[in-house]
């Protein structure tokens, strides 16, 4: 007989092939010896702050779950947890099994906190998993690669996970844990891959059985019989996803899916995943980590290797953006009391024109040496008089597509005028909702602020869509909001015409995005957009796409 589990069906469709397990670490048993509590204290506190560091880090590189790494990040930095895990070191547990324990301890009191809260437990969970591994000195929780296409099982996803799943080798997703709104149900429904959450005793299953899932039942069945797999797959077998070639929707409609890149190893990625060019090409990398500003001709080599990966593509490049968030050492920029409302950006370029000036030049001359549809475009412009001082100096640099971010909203209100004096804008999901919320985008604390489900925040968007429709110029929505693969369809409804994001995304966005017709997207958009808040948005739009 075979084994069978029953959990909530939320995804439908039928698939059957082997079980890939993520693994976490397995509970660090307490094998009675002494333990060094001063050496297994330095190992936790060691183990805290280097998951914290290398959540961080993912978040850089994150899409649209960067606020939730961030948050993650936080707790894993949280004082009160290092606590509790450093008095169960006290108590005489070696660091792993302190630090399992403690993350139990910690959900407890979290729980009893009326002011913070319970954290969601997919996300503590993952934390815990990754601090653990690190002390046991194993590689973190990753989605596995069998090699084959897969069923994925995992006690629970969390949003770090999900991230870097690709659909193409994913047939179904089962987990123990979740409900029919849970983060792994939304996303298999927008990708169209079968899924069961919910489902008690599944994340028993082991790497390399085979099982048949039935998304539309609920059922797991492990070792199915030839009659189960004959009815499963006459059925429903899962909808058979694009996952390559150029973005377009279900009816055809071209949406050219861009990666954001900012040096060598995102190119490879872009490349790897599919990208139709680069919709934001992050110049900083070559003015970090150096003392001296980069000479123009360094500057033209490191520009042309990016722009040579995209004969023939666009490529849009986007001049310096330092200060704030991105600090450079030989850019001084003074003791500011809001780094993130002051010189940045384009601003940057009034007290050091000369440094825009040999930009723009090396662009002009990388671009002269390639083959790639170079379009160049500045960051953090306020006002049409800025974007015009630009458009002069780029065009003076012999550069013919100038553009400019959207991602101060002076900006997006003003869209229009903006195109009156350049050839085209680029929404800036990022900063955007950063200055539409008044929330710092590093506070991984006021992360719901910085959602781009806000309805204020898709209302500004909509006004700078709006005005490249009237102007007849296409408008490219960048930062990570598209990342996101049922938002990606509400921007495509509010007018995007291109989205660029993180390459791992490209390929969700993309099978996304090849589900839905034109006709959902407008439905999704004007669902989002008038929505209470992020949550009705998201469930709204995750009906409508679904059905
Ligand atoms: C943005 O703000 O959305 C953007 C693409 O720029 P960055 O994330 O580099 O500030
Ligand atoms: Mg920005």
């Amino acid at each position: 007989m075979s084994a069978r589990y029953s959990g909530l069906g939320v995804s439908p469709g039928t698939a059957v092939g082997p079980v890939a397990r993520v693994r976490g670490p397995a509970l660090p048993l307490r094998d009675g010896a002494p333990v060094d509590v001063e050496a297994e204290t330095a190992r936790a506190s060691e183990a805290l702050d280097g998951v914290a560091d290398e959540l961080e880090a993912l978040a850089d590189r994150a899409g649209a779950s960067g606020a939730v790494l961030v948050r993650q990040a936080r707790m894993s930095r949280d004082p009160s947890l290092g606590a509790i895990v450093m008095q169960y070191v006290r108590n005489g547990r070696p660091a792993p099994r302190a630090a399992w324990e403690a993350f139990g301890a910690y959900r407890d009191m979290r729980e009893a906190d009326p002011l913070r809260g319970a954290p969601d437990a997919a996300e503590l969970d993952d934390v815990r998993d990754r601090v653990v591994a690190r002390l046991l000195g194993e590689p973190p929780p990753s989605i596995p690669d069998p090699g084959t296409p897969f069923i994925l099982v995992a006690r629970d996803l969390s949003p770090a996970l999900t991230a870097s799943l690709d659909p193409a080798r994913v047939l179904a997703l089962v987990t123990e844990r979740g409900g029919p709104t849970s983060h792994t149900a939304v996303l298999a429904k927008a990708l169209g891959i079968p899924a069961v959450v919910g489902c008690p005793g599944v994340a028993s299953l082991a790497t390399g059985q085979r099982a048949a899932v039935d998304g539309d039942a609920g059922l797991v069945t492990v070792d199915p019989d030839a009659e189960l797999v004959g009815a499963l797959t006459r059925k429903r077998p899962a909808a058979a996803e694009i996952t390559d070639g150029p973005g377009r929707t279900k009816d055809g409609r071209p949406i050219p899916l861009l990666a954001a890149v900012g040096g060598k190893g995102e190119v490879d990625d872009a490349l790897a995943f599919g990208a139709e060019g680069v919709g934001v090409f992050r110049t900083e990398f070559c003015f970090l980590d150096r003392t001296d500003p980069p000479s123009v001709a360094e500057q033209a080599d490191a520009y042309r290797e990016v722009f040579d990966a995209f004969p023939g593509r666009p490529v849009t490049v986007r001049t310096l953006d330092v200060g704030a968030d991105k600090p450079v050492s030989f850019i001084r920029l003074g003791d500011q009391p809001n780094p993130a409302l002051g010189v940045r950006g384009l601003r940057v370029a009034r007290r050091h024109p000369q440094l825009l000036a040999d930009q723009l030049a090396a662009i002009a001359r990388a671009t002269r040496e390639s083959r790639a549809d170079v379009r160049v475009m500045a960051p953090m412009v306020a006002t049409t008089a800025e974007a015009a001082w630009f458009a002069t100096r780029a065009r003076e640099a012999g550069l013919q597509n100038v553009g400019v971010m959207v991602e101060v909203p002076a900006a997006a209100l003003r869209a229009a005028d903006l195109l009156q004096v350049v050839d085209f804008v680029s929404v800036g999901s990022n900063d955007l909702a950063q200055y539409t919320f008044a929330t710092d985008r590093e506070d991984g604390e006021l992360a719901d602020l910085l959602d781009p489900w806000q309805p204020a925040f898709l209302d500004l968007v909509a006004t700078v869509l709006r005005a490249g429709a009237v102007a007849g110029r296409a408008v490219t929505v960048c930062g990570e909001a598209a990342s996101d693969p049922l938002l990606a369809a509400v921007l495509v409804g509010l007018g995007a015409a291109g989205l660029s994001m993180t390459p791992r995304s490209l390929p969700v966005v993309r099978a996304a995005l090849a589900r839905v017709t034109s006709q959902q997207c407008a439905d999704a958009a004007a669902a989002a957009v008038s929505a209470d808040g992020p949550e009705e948005g998201r469930s709204r739009v995750a009906v409508l796409i679904s059905s």
